[in-house]
């Protein structure tokens, strides 16, 4: 297996808060996990309790100890001033817009941002009078010049899920100092093990928690992270909005976090060990921002400890008989969306059909693959069978 040039770099103190932050023993006669406290109603024992606001819990919308410790897990890793959990990925997305925008603002959007994503904005946001332009995701500090008197926010994803282009945040940040617009980040991919934006920053950090954090595709959730700036009035979006995560899946992503340093590390050598592998056949362009050859690397080496545990590669043009000959006979890696896992899985997608600021060039196929646990040359061999299928059915 190709072994990294360098040992991925945690920032210190981070295992040691994945292993024993956001959980107090003491609490509850020792034991080590949290329970699930699956409840609404709080009781009140007098007046004088029920009149008390500053109670921390009145009722069960407005979170539980298990959710609080979560909640204070991801802000130490973050290094934010506060996190909240929300049902999924897709709600955390939306309610970080829903934190910054108003009726009539701007956002500007990466266009190799996550499908979904742009889907909340040009439906949802649309329909409240919040408009949307999409930017080249290598912009830079040239996202400057596309400021208008209404933008208030700048949405990024970097890397972006499918196409892997990363955005130099440090030089976007530069570019919109003092300008009273807020810039938010998905940073599904690189996890704060291995990208802390805030730092960089970013004034809002949204996961997908149903990839990394709970790393054993059993649940979905998602967090939104903020600075000083921006956590109270996210948090006061996050109570209007009634976006509470349950109890029981709050308990399941609590659990994954527990793991994550080993789980990110092992991820990382194996898909890095893949993609080489892939490029080295010269036949695939690989498309993962920690191999020198991508145009991103020196941004991503600056601003990125580690990388994560998907990426994609384009394969020369060819008919769809080629992809379905390519992806119906796999034996390990299933088909599916979603990722962060421990099973393999690999996705054929059409980016050119999504964006609209920089149109996708490529004109072959682009597939996207997360690399699980199972033994490495098997998925090798699975992967080198298909590529066969792949290029013999092209060639028919
Ligand atoms: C999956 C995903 C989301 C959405 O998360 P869900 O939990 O599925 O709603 C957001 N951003 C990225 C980059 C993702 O991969």
């Amino acid at each position: 297996m190709h072994t990294d040039e360098r040992t991925p770099d945690y920032p210190a103190g981070t295992e040691t808060i994945l292993t024993h932050g956001g959980r107090w023993p003491d609490r509850q006669h020792g034991f080590v996990n949290t329970p699930i406290y699956r409840g609404s109603t709080v009781v009140f024992p007098a007046l004088d309790a029920l009149e008390d606001m500053g109670l921390r819990y009145r009722y069960g919308r407005q979170g539980t100890p298990l959710t609080d410790g979560l909640e204070d897990l991801i802000t130490e890793l973050e290094g934010a001033a506060g996190t909240v959990l929300a049902p999924s990925g897709v709600a955390a997305i939306s309610l970080a817009l829903m934190t910054c925008l108003s009726s009539g603002d701007e956002v500007l959007i990466t266009d190799s941002v996550y499908e979904p994503t742009r889907v909340l904005a040009d439906t949802l946001l649309a329909r409240m009078g919040i408009t949307t332009r999409y930017f080249d995701p290598r912009i830079g500090d040239a996202i400057g010049g596309m400021v208008g008197p209404r933008t208030r926010a700048v949405f990024l994803e970097s890397p972006g899920s499918l196409t892997f282009e990363i955005q130099d945040l440090p030089a976007i940040h530069a570019a919109l100092a003092g300008r009273g617009i807020a810039i938010l980040i998905d940073n599904s991919w690189a996890t704060p093990l291995f990208h802390r934006p805030l730092a960089l920053g970013a004034d809002l950090v949204i996961h997908s928690a149903t990839k990394m954090f709970s790393g054993h595709s059993d649940v979905m959730m998602g967090t939104v992270s903020a600075n000083a700036d921006f956590i109270k009035p996210l948090a006061a979006t996050h109570r209007t909005l009634g976006l509470t995560a349950s109890p029981d899946d709050s308990f399941l992503v609590a659990r994954g976090m527990r793991t994550l340093g080993v789980r990110m590390r092992e991820h990382e050598r194996r898909t890095l060990a893949l993609a080489h592998w892939l490029a080295g056949r010269g036949d695939v362009e690989v498309l993962h921002p920690a191999l020198p050859s991508h145009p991103d690397h020196a941004v991503f080496a600056r601003d990125f400890s580690g990388s994560g545990c998907l990426f994609s590669f384009v394969l020369p043009p060819a008919p769809r008989e080629a992809v379905a000959a390519f992806v119906d006979h796999l034996e390990i890696f299933g088909m599916g969306y979603s990722w962060g896992g421990y099973e393999s899985l690999i996705l054929p997608t059409k980016p050119h059909r999504i964006r609209t600021a920089t149109p996708w060039t490529h004109s072959g196929n682009l597939f996207r693959v997360h690399v699980g646990f199972e033994d490495f040359e098997a998925l090798k061999a699975d992967l080198a069978a298909g590529l066969e299928r792949y290029f013999s059915s092209a060639g028919d």
